[in-house]
């Protein structure tokens, strides 16, 4: 039986299923996570987000409003399904529940992917998870109406970065075939790309006056901290795409994005044209893609700077 087959006869044999996805959610997590959970919906199943602390960007998605935050016992759900992980660590307090239940299945598009569930769709080529669910919901006959496409275009959407990255041809055909349902893409578009606050332009002020350039300006480092947060009356999240103000530079291979959190740091990368950020975020026991990777560390900021510049070193032209 191909992957998808299995996935097919899992989730229809399944009676309660639970969908999990990665710690501090992005639009792909998010939206990869309700775009199933309004598929399982329609036809029939009995299936519940679980996202202990759901981004808010995407409050707009249908189903965002029934996203559980807790789980009362992981023996109600015989089938998890974790999407947009590579690997368990990053499904947080996910994790243990995803251990504990009795079947699992992963779909994910991370090069980095730990094979972790029982059956696993992997395509790192994909864009997105999302796009790697149109596939899923294809193999499984589930016509996808204007609810779940809302999702699933808001997840292509942000994870090519409003389609820069990662686009392969069947991305735009994928993107024409929801847009068929009626999504409103230049709505979605505004939402999640242009529209800001004043505090989080303050934020990304802050980040830009931080930002430092090495190796001849092949590398820009930057860094927001909690007290930034705290003033600011922002979350975490609130400081997506700050890491892309560095890489947009003039000569920039690679920007790093230093976000302090109450314990240790958050780091993200990103590169340009020819350094594998995958490869050194694994070094630091993170993953991700070839072009955008990241990594927890409870290094020193300082430490966190050299170590990564001696990593990107390794890779410059
Ligand atoms: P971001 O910098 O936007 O947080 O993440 C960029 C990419 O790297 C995403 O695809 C994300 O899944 C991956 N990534 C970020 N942080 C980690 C991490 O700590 N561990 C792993 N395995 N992947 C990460
Ligand atoms: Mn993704």
């Amino acid at each position: 039986m191909s992957v998808l087959e299995s996935i097919k006869d899992k989730i229809e044999s399944s009676k309660s299923i639970l969908i999990m996805t990665h710690v501090n959610p992005d639009g792909d997590a998010m939206s990869s996570s309700l775009g199933l959970l309004a598929a399982l919906k329609k036809i029939g199943k009995s299936a519940y987000v679980y996202i202990p602390a759901p981004n808010k960007m995407f409050s707009y998605l249908p189903g965002y409003s029934e996203i559980i935050t807790e789980i009362q016992n992981a023996k109600d759900y015989d089938l998890c399904i974790a999407l947009d992980s590579s690997d368990l660590e990053r499904l947080g307090t996910g994790r243990e529940y995803f251990e504990a239940i009795e079947s699992t299945i992963v779909i994910d598009h991370h090069i980095t992917n730990q094979n972790f569930g029982d059956i696993n769709y992997l395509n790192a080529v994909a864009s997105s998870t999302c796009e790697n669910m149109i596939v899923v919901l294809a193999a499984m006959n589930i016509a996808i109406n204007k609810e779940i496409a809302e999702c699933l275009y808001s997840g292509i959407l942000t994870d090519t970065g409003a389609f820069r990255y990662n686009v392969q041809p069947e991305t735009f055909e994928f993107a024409a075939m929801l847009m068929e349902t009626g999504v409103e893409t230049t709505k979605i578009y505004r939402r999640l790309f242009d529209e800001t606050t004043l505090n989080k332009t303050k934020l990304l002020a802050r980040a830009l006056e931080r930002l430092e350039i090495f190796e001849d300006g092949k590398v820009s480092v930057t860094y927001i901290t909690e007290g930034d947060l705290a003033e600011l009356g922002l979350e975490e999240n609130d400081s997506e795409g700050i890491v892309n103000f560095g890489r947009n530079i003039e000569g920039t291979e690679v920007s790093v994005f230093i976000k302090e959190r109450e314990d240790k740091y958050k780091i993200s990368l990103r590169a340009n044209d020819y350094v594998d950020v995958s490869i050194i975020a694994s070094k630091f026991a993170g993953g991700g893609h070839v072009r955008a990777a990241g990594f927890e560390s409870v290094m020193t900021m300082e430490q966190i700077k050299i170590a990564v510049l001696e990593e990107v070193r390794k890779q410059l032209k």
